[in-house]
């Protein structure tokens, strides 16, 4: 019996059953040179397997964004510059030169900052095993073959991978590489079957048809175990199972608490799949729609038109309640197709609100998108990053320009519709006051409000310990914040990740937090807690919690009200 243990779940949960390991090393390159004669006809090879791929990926592209994004990507003429010209200067083989190629391709993905633009890297790869599998004329893939339930493992999946698999016969995944941002990551939450990624030592240990373990929710692959932990590995699926049968009952049902306090629980989603996920679940209300993704997988600035699309058709959706919060860019998140000046602080620099009112146009193209859209449902405006009322004023000034020019042009939007900041700053809950007679609402950003207050940086893991959001200053920073939006009568929600954290929802809820935003698998979690919390109780203890001087006092007093 082994034990692999891993920091991060990707997806929560439990199994069992026999390993089928994915094994990639019939799609390693030919290394033979060629004779200069020959180029031409490596470059009909490479040309044909192009033709091939692109094929297969119109079709896929049908079914998914990701697929989409690699239809361009395998007719992107720097790929095939790339190829050719190691094709035809190096005197490579088009194999060779195709595994060269995107592998300097991936490289440059993979020491970008940014978790999305690194998960990139990945779809680099995936492009290349597709024309690879081409050129050495392998028609089926290895995944194919799976025809009974199985915990998969691999070094990593692509969507090429998981496209085809029967997923019915999937129990789990465990994959060495990827981060719980990766593909595999993301399929195995949507599918809600338990993975863990970054298992180091997991390729060369485990083999095709090993008894594995899964454990993901405590970051545990055990490989050969023994009779007494199958037994209670075997107890806690079930109790895993019937928790989550249990909870997914009430997911639709309102978040009201034992005393008849009614809070929102809303979804964070990052485009339309995620929309209509969050809806089929039940829940009513998109509390941030992170419009900057629609940016980052693009090849240029995505036109007014392009987005009035995406926003309508998820206005049409969820018509209840949608916030789309205006371009977050900058920081840790580039644009592949925009050259940002490097600066010595990113989060201190050039991002969010501050990139859109320098770039007016590409601004004014999004709001009247957003204001098209409003027309369809309850459309909200949200700008991040929000530091001073002078910028609020300054993006509402050109949100009238927009809507001044939709009116002139008698296309229908919202008149009235509601505008609102992120308070994500030091500068804006110092100033809370102020931009509450401003603003229709307030929505707590706390994964960047945690990490300017306390001054540690989201991403550094040296420093991970000491980004908490139970630190005193972040808890009364957030009561700051509701008292002020209260005494104005507006709303206050929370989209950053302490909104969707069990061990925050009774604090929150007692402070007065009036909407909870979150990633739409926690939900019928925290609706869970607020149904079975009394409002009155929360108070309590939400008063204790914020008169604490330390952030472990703090957690000290809500694990005793919660238990
Ligand atoms: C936040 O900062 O809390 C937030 C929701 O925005 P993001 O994580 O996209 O910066
Ligand atoms: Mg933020």
């Amino acid at each position: 019996m082994k034990t692999f243990i891993v920091e991060k779940t990707a997806s929560g949960g439990f199994t069992m059953g026999r390993a089928f390991v994915v094994n990639r090393n019939n799609l390693s390159a030919d290394t033979y040179r060629i004779e200069s004669k020959d180029a031409d006809t490596e470059i009909a090879k490479y040309q044909k397997a192009v033709r091939e791929a692109t094929a297969q990926l119109e079709e896929l592209a049908k079914t998914s964004d990701i697929f989409a994004a690699h239809f361009e990507m395998v007719q992107d003429p720097a790929l095939y510059a790339g190829v050719t010209d190691k094709i035809t200067s190096e005197s490579q083989n088009a194999q060779l030169a195709l595994e060269n190629t995107t592998a300097e391709f991936a490289a440059i993905f993979d020491s970008m900052e940014d978790e999305y633009m690194k998960e990139r890297g990945a779809d680099v790869r995936d492009v290349r095993d597709r024309l690879m599998r081409s050129l050495k004329g392998i028609t089926q893939n290895v995944l194919e073959g799976i025809h009974d339930k199985v915990i998969l493992v691999a070094e990593d999946l692509s969507p090429s991978d998981t496209s085809n698999i029967n997923l019915d016969f999937v129990l789990g995944f465990a994959t060495e590489l990827g981060g719980v941002t990766s593909h595999v990551s993301i399929i195995a939450r949507n599918l809600e079957l338990p993975a863990l990624v970054g298992v180091k030592g997991l390729m060369e240990e485990v083999k095709s048809d090993d008894f594995l373990i899964l454990d993901a929710s405590n970051g545990k692959v055990i490989l050969d175990p023994d009779e007494e932990t199958i037994q209670k590995y075997k107890a806690l699926e079930e109790e895993y199972r019937k928790h989550k049968k249990e909870l997914e009952a009430l997911s639709s049902l309102p978040a009201t608490t034992l005393d008849g306090k009614t809070v929102k629980v809303y979804a964070n989603v990052g485009n339309l799949e995620d929309v209509k996920k969050a809806v089929h679940r039940g829940i009513e209300g998109i509390g941030l729609f992170r419009s900057e993704f629609l940016y980052m997988k693009n090849t240029h600035f995505p036109t007014e038109e392009e987005q009035f699309e995406v926003y309508k058709q998820a206005a049409i959706l969820c018509p209840k309640e949608l916030i789309i919060r205006t371009l977050d860019i900058g920081g840790d998140k580039s644009l592949p197709y925009y050259t940002f000046e490097p600066e010595e602080n990113p989060f201190l620099g050039w991002r969010a609100i501050r990139i859109s009112l320098d770039l007016e146009d590409v601004f004014k193209a999004q709001l009247r998108a957003i204001l098209r859209a409003s027309a369809f449902g309850k459309v909200k405006i949200m700008y991040p990053m929000i530091i001073s009322l002078e910028e609020l004023i300054k993006a509402n000034t050109i949100l009238n320009i927009c809507k001044n020019e939709l009116a002139a042009e008698s296309i229908a939007f919202d008149p009235d519709i509601k505008v609102g900041i992120m308070v994500e700053t030091p500068a804006s809950v110092l100033c809370i006051e102020n931009f509450a007679k401003h603003v229709d609402f307030f929505s707590i950003g706390t994964n960047d409000l945690t990490q300017y207050i306390l001054a540690v940086d989201r991403g550094n893991k040296k420093i991970a310990k000491l980004y908490d959001s139970f630190h005193p200053a972040v808890v009364q920073s957030i009561q700051r914040i509701i008292d002020a939006g209260h005494k104005e009568g507006i709303e206050v929600g929370m989209c950053g990740e302490f909104a969707g954290d069990e061990k925050a929802a009774v604090l929150l809820l007692g402070l007065g937090l009036d909407e909870f935003s979150m990633s739409a698998g926690a939900t019928a979690n925290i609706k869970n807690i607020i149904r079975n919390t009394s409002y009155e109780k929360a108070k309590e203890c939400a008063g204790k919690a914020v008169t604490a001087f330390t952030t472990q006092e703090v957690k000290d007093i809500l694990s005793c009200f919660h238990n």
